[in-house]
Formats: structure tokens, sequence, C-alpha cells
């Protein structure tokens, strides 16, 4: 394949614009029934089988022949040994990436309300919500084509510093490979056991619980589309974060920013794989035709040129706007995972902002630093859910219990109030519960 790309040119003032935007934001979804159907079966297989199901199917999809799963764990003190045999270096960066990670989510932990909360009332009737941690949280580490320490580290600090009592990674390990720095972040981010296992049958596990895998109370972690369907498939069983689609990176630019850079930017994002989708807004036509130039100069350096090109020749988009202005509006209508704001003035049109999982400011701040170690979570939502969920957080691994205490004077209003309204359903035990306390 040539490693040049012609990236699709839209402009809004162009008939049909709206409804152009909106089906490229769109993915196909041929493959979706036959990847749901597959993993039914291996669902079903592991909860009725358990052990041998994940023997049968790590054998079948990660070619690692073992005879029990006991042999899939990690001891701790392997864990412990990956760290501290990484490069000095690789040790720095992981240590500066936790680092950050867990300050930042300390933070959140003190501004995002995840703690308990009373008011008492004149009558002495006392209301609130009770915050507590999750007991048992199962982390779905990729591993199927690539590593992921980051997300090691994104999804294991938050449940830590909500107070989970015990996390539990999965990750494959096709052929056996394990790779040392995502065990060196699982041993940095505090999690307590590991299995190499992945796939549906690593969230059925989870999910269900077998003889030596624990079953979890919520499941969270990206991966490939069978770990998606299987996640979407066990929901009501466990808990779960999100479904996260593909990687998407949207640049609003006012034309002062190196067009290099924002050429690396949207590379950034569709190295990830083919599907991903990379967007630059800009009201500069000079601009834009810098950076699609820059995109061809760049392109045959980049190690990954074949997926960046696939993706750029897919789904990228280059559109001209009237202003940043209405980029904003656009930006809104898009609701990207990921928005840059490469801008003289970023912060004013950040204030304009409403839909997006993370916006990221400014000239210096590529995207790439918040999906390492700026502190704030990578795991982001995807495919324009951001108009309604937020970055994967501490507030994911708590969950609040309503605080009701009723005085003797506050059961005689609201016992008259609750009896009206009882009866009015014709549920008698209910007015009775509260008449009974009524004083006569
Ligand atoms: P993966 O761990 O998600 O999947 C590997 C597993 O898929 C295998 O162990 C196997 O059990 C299962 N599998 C593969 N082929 C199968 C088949 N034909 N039938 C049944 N099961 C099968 O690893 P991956 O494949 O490398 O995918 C990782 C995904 O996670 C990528 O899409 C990547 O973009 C995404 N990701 C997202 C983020 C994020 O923050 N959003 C971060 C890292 C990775």
């Amino acid at each position: 394949m040539s490693s040049q790309v012609q990236v699709k040119q839209l402009n809004s003032g162009d008939a049909g614009f709206k409804e152009t935007l909106l089906s490229s934001l769109s993915l196909p979804t041929a493959d979706d029934a036959a990847i749901d159907a597959a993993v039914v079966n291996i669902l079903s297989a592991v909860k009725e089988r358990g052990d041998s199901a994940i023997l049968e199917f790590t054998k079948q999809f990660d070619r690692l022949n073992i005879a029990n799963v006991t042999e899939l764990e990690i001891p701790h003190r392997d864990l412990e040994k990956s760290y501290q045999e990484l490069s000095s270096e690789q040790k720095n960066a992981l240590d500066i990436a936790a680092k950050r990670v867990r300050a930042y989510h300390e933070r959140q932990k003190i501004e995002a309300g995840c703690h308990s909360w009373e008011y008492e009332e004149a009558d002495g009737t006392k209301l609130g919500q009770k915050v507590t941690p999750l007991d048992r949280v199962g982390i779905y580490v990729p591993g199927g084509k690539a590593a992921y320490p980051s997300s090691v580290l994104m999804n294991a600090i938050p449940a830590k510093v909500a107070g989970v009592a015990e996390v539990i990674m999965v990750v494959p390990t096709p052929d056996g490979a394990r790779n040392p720095l995502v065990l060196a972040a699982a041993y940095l981010a505090g999690v307590d056991r590991v299995f190499t296992i992945g796939g549906a049958q690593a969230i059925g596990a989870l999910a269900y619980g077998t003889k030596t895998i624990p079953s979890v109370d919520k499941i969270v972690g990206p991966g490939n589309a069978y770990v998606a369907a299987a996640k979407r498939r066990v929901f009501g069983t466990v808990g779960i974060d999100m479904i996260a689609g593909p990687s998407e990176i949207l640049v609003l630019c006012d034309g002062s920013t190196n067009p290099d850079w924002v050429a690396m930017d949207l590379f950034s994002q569709a190295e990830h794989d083919e599907q991903a989708q990379s967007i630059l807004l800009c009201p500069d036509v000079a601009f834009i035709e810098q950076v699609q130039a820059s995109i061809n100069r760049l392109l045959p350096e980049m190690h990954r040129a074949k997926v960046i090109t696939t993706s750029l020749a897919n789904r990228a988009l280059l559109i001209q706007v009237k202003d940043m202005a209405e980029a904003c509006d656009i930006a809104n209508a898009i609701a990207a995972e990921h928005l840059e704001i490469c801008a003289l003035d970023p912060r004013k049109w950040a204030e304009k902002i409403r839909h997006a999982g993370a916006i990221f400011m400014g000239n210096y701040t590529s995207e790439s630093l918040g999906d390492y170690c700026a502190g704030p979570n990578h795991v982001l939502p995807t495919a324009r859910t951001a108009r309604f969920s937020s970055p994967l957080g501490v507030y994911d691994f708590i969950k609040r219990s309503s605080m009701i205490e009723v005085s003797e004077a506050g059961a005689q209003t609201l016992g008259q109030v609750a009896s009206t309204l009882a009866r009015g359903e014709g549920l008698q035990a209910h007015a009775r519960a509260a008449e009974m306390r009524l004083k006569k």
C-alpha cells in the first residue's frame, strides 16, 4: 500500500453537510451478529463448565495448552520481579505516570462527590447518602495484538483510590508471551491477582466465577469486539464501565499551530486501528492544505503507516468551517472521545464545548500526553456517547446507599402524606405501616 493518502475534505457551507458528517461518524456493523453468536456460546460454556471451558478456549484462541487454570495465575512475587527488572528509564517513566494518575484520581475522589453526606431537618429527621466502594472489581487488559501497560494504570488506580478491596486483572498472553511492562504496571497499581486469560471467556469467568477465578461485582477495561460483546451480555449479572469503540480524535485549530503537530496528532489515534477516526475542523483552508501536505510527508516515516493510511482513508475528515465558533457547535454534535483545541485562546473555545470525553487545550497539549501520564483517565466515552457519559473515574468504583432516619415528629407529618398516597395506589399495607406510627 502506498504511504500517501488524500483525506476526504468537507466544507460546512456545502448542501447536506450535516447529513454527510453524521453518516461519516457511524460505523458499519456487518460482523456484529456473528461475533455475538460466538460470544453467547463462549459465555454459556464458561457458565456451565467453568475452569474446563477456560482451558479449552485459552488453547483455541491463545494457543496455550495447560492442564490447570491455577497455572494461568501470575504470583505476586513475579509481578514485583517484572517491575524490578525493568530498565531504569522504563521504571522511572512508569513510576511518574502511576504517581500522576494516582494524584489526579485522589483529587477527583475529594472533588467529585465520592463521599458520604447527611443533613438534618427541623423535626430531627436525618437524610443522606452513604458511599461505599465495590468489594471486588475485574479489570480487562487487552493483549491480543498489542500490550497496554497504560491501560493497567488507568483502570486499576482509580479502583484502588476508591477503596476497592480486591482488584482482579485478566490479560491474554497469546502463545504464553507475557509482557513485563504490563505485569510491572499491575504491581505498581496494586492489582491483587492476575490471570492470563482473555476474550469473552475471561469476561465470563469474571462475571460468573469458576472454581479458580473469583466472580467480581463490576468489569472495566477496553478490548476487541469479542470482549465488548461479552461485556454487553454479562451486564446485569455484573456492572460494566462502558462499551469502548474505536478511538477518535477531533482537532479544532485556528491555524496558529505547526501543521506537522496537527498531522501527528491525527496519526496518534489513526495508528490504533483501521476503524479509528481522526477529524480536523479549521476555518483556514490554506492551513487544511498544509496539514494534508504534512500527512503525506510524515506518513512514510511511520512504523504503522499501513494502519494509519487505512484509518485515514476510511474515516478521516478535514473540514473547513466558517469560524471557530461554528467549529465548537460542530464539535458538540460530534461529541468526540478526544478533543484538541489547538488555538491561541483555547479556554475561550473550551467554554463553548459541552460534549467531549477529554478536552486538550493549547498547542502544547498533545492528546498522547493524556494517554500516558498527564493524570486524567484515558478510558473515555467513544462513538458519540460523550453526550451522556464520562471518563472512567473513582466514581465508577463506588456506589451510594440512601440513608433515612425519620424522627417521631417527622413520622407524624410524613405518615399522613404516605398514607394518603398509598391508599390512592391501593396499597393498604403501605398505608397502615405509616398510620400505625401516628399518635392517636
Ligand atoms: P483483546 O485482549 O481485546 O482480545 C484478544 C482475545 O480475543 C483473545 O484472547 C481471544 O480470546 C479473543 N478472540 C480473538 N479472536 C477470536 C475469535 N475468532 N473468536 C472468539 N474470540 C476471539 O486484544 P486485541 O485483539 O489486541 O484488541 C484490543 C482492543 O482494545 C483494540 O481494539 C484496541 O484499540 C482497544 N484498546 C482500547 C483502549 C481504550 O482506552 N479505548 C486502550 C487499549 C486498547
